[in-house]
């Protein structure tokens, strides 16, 4: 396979992250970032299986496109010869069961959950004619796939194009031997499809947040936790990870600009953002060096 479109973390879910080790979320958004969270790993271990695809296979990962004014998010799109594969992939954990009633996915204590069938009917409903609109006629053949081996689907419907998590490696096998032989016309759709992708602004689906509002401190790479004291160079994390002062704090900084993409970075935030780095000569040196300086002396800050 070709990988036109490798997936990369959203700096939604950084932010997400980084807010969650440094505030108490509201329940809500709590559960938001862990199901967040959670897609991202089943998108991850999707990404896996399809790394092993033979090379006539176009994948781009984590499409957002709209049409007619609607936006739509494919996971993984794989372009093949004589037609399309948009995949809607989910991560979820435990028990549930399909009502063939209501044509809805339950879990065992009753809760609907959001259907992935109509989350892919969708895409496929809004992929078809965008691909149309610029002359692509191929087919898509969709499917919702079920990554998580501790997934169980009661009373699945057999006529769904679902992958369950015991027929992962099979589909992807039988996928595999699909005769696919790309050329020009292809790379075309698959170029128009990146070109169209939409990058949204990561933070108007965020909890209200201010600087004043986060734990400061600076943080492990590895493990997250609050790093107690630096002294020298190094620090080690309980965990056992070491890094050098220079390295954490242009993760710091980053992490700044992240979280609070309008304030200034300068020597006296970064200061009081890692609150254990107590030279401010060491800060301004690692800024200096490593961003670039804007304003003058006093009201100097860096990008
Ligand atoms: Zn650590």
């Amino acid at each position: 396979m070709i990988l036109l479109k490798p997936r990369v973390e959203s700096d939604e879910l950084k932010i997400w992250r980084l807010l969650n080790n440094r505030m108490t979320l509201p329940d809500k958004d709590k559960k938001r970032f862990i199901y967040m969270e959670k897609g991202y790993q089943g998108e991850v271990l999707f990404d896996q299986l399809t790394a092993n695809l033979q090379p006539d296979f176009f994948i781009i990962n984590d499409l957002c496109l709209e049409f007619n004014n609607s936006v739509f998010q494919i996971d993984t799109t794989i372009i093949a010869q004589d037609r399309v594969f948009p995949f809607e992939i989910k991560n979820y954990e435990g028990d549930f069961y399909y009502d063939d009633n209501t044509k809805g996915f339950f879990t065992l204590s009753k809760d609907e959950i959001k259907n992935p069938l109509d989350q892919l009917k969708r895409s496929k409903s809004l992929l078809s004619p965008l691909l149309k609109k610029h002359g692509f006629y191929l087919p898509l053949e969709g499917y919702v796939t079920f990554v998580n081996p501790e997934f169980t689907l009661y009373q699945a419907p057999l006529n769904e194009p679902i992958v369950l998590p015991t027929q992962l490696n099979k589909f992807m096998k039988k996928l595999n031997q699909t005769p696919s032989n790309l050329n020009e016309r292809h790379r075309k759709l698959a170029e128009l499809l990146i070109s169209m992708h939409h990058t949204d602004s990561p933070y108007k689906r965020l909890p209200p947040y201010e600087y004043h509002q986060v734990v400061k401190g600076l943080t492990c790479a590895r493990c997250n936790s609050f790093i107690p004291s630096v002294n020298g160079k190094y620090f080690t994390c309980l965990c056992g990870y070491k890094e050098d002062v220079e390295s954490a704090i242009i993760r710091s900084v980053k992490e700044l600009q992240l979280l609070f993409p309008d304030l200034k970075i300068t020597t006296s935030l970064v200061y009081d953002w890692c609150m254990v780095i107590h030279s401010k000569k060491v800060i301004r040196e690692v800024l200096k060096k490593n961003f670039e300086v804007k304003g003058e002396r006093h009201l100097r800050y860096y990008i």
